[in-house]
């Protein structure tokens, strides 16, 4: 089993942890008739099934992942809006983070392979196309890529800057963007987890998140074969 998929640059999923199986979903549902079953087959698959198909949902809650994430702000924003996904297992949000006030940054950013144009017809989306705008590409640099880099890494000199005049970390992180790589743990029930990434690797959602969507779907789906194929059927 694979347990952790770089993604992005810089970014990984690793899974840290989980608990539960296949067996695990329908033992839980099980107990309604006082049974419980110690090898899975194919009347345990109908089941799972039916329980999907019938929404059937809190079996689904017992089988838990712990996954740890290394990505840019922008995605851990997107990510940390999920927050009842991690309440359908837990009662308060299990996800924890990088605190820049304890810590000090190091100097990491995203660095696209290339940007993105912008969409001319859906304000949240981008197209495929690879930008064109070396040519007019203030400050003397040939590449775009290039002055993206610079500017992350001057905002970078700039908190050190700030840092060293002895601002408090948690003032001098304002002045870094959203292309901070940061890490963090996140716990969440097999339901959350699907969830997650039936609304993340969608179209609609922006490529960078959709990557750790993709990801999360390769490592937990060996797991529990049987549950996410019929999760993912139903989404
Ligand atoms: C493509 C895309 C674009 C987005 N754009 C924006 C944006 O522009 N701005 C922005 O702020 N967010 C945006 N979001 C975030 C979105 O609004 C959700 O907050 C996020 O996707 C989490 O989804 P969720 O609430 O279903 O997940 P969870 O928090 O995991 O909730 C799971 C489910 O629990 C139920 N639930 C959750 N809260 C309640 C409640 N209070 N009462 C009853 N039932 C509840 C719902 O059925 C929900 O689907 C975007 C999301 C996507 C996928």
């Amino acid at each position: 089993m694979k347990i952790r998929i770089n993604v992005l640059d810089k970014g990984f999923v690793e899974l840290i942890d989980y608990m539960g199986s296949d067996l695990r979903h329908v033992n839980s549902a099980r107990i309604s008739f006082d049974k419980r079953k110690t090898k899975i087959d194919d009347k345990d698959i109908k089941l799972i099934n039916y329980l999907v198909k019938n929404r059937h949902t809190s079996p689904s809650r017992h089988i838990v992942f712990t996954f740890h994430i290394k990505a840019p702000l922008v995605v851990q924003q997107q990510q940390i809006k999920h927050r009842i996904g991690s309440d359908y297992t837990f009662k308060d949000s299990p996800e924890n983070t990088i605190s820049g006030r304890y810590v000090e940054w190091e100097p990491e950013f995203y660095i696209p392979a290339y940007f993105r144009q912008q969409s001319s017809n859906n304000k949240q989306a981008s197209l495929d196309k690879e930008i064109e705008l070396d040519k007019n590409c203030p400050r003397g640099f040939t590449k775009t890529i290039h002055m993206y880099e610079d500017w992350c890494n001057e905002a970078y000199d700039r908190y050190k800057s700030l840092l060293d005049i002895g601002v408090a970390r948690e003032q001098a992180r304002l002045v870094l963007p959203l292309s901070l790589y940061t890490e963090f743990y996140w716990t969440a029930s097999l339901q959350a987890v699907v969830h997650f990434i039936s609304l993340r690797d969608d179209d609609h959602a922006q490529w960078e998140i959709r990557e750790y969507a993709k990801a999360m779907k390769s490592l937990i789906s060996p797991i529990v074969p049987h549950s996410t194929k019929a999760l993912f059927q139903k989404k």
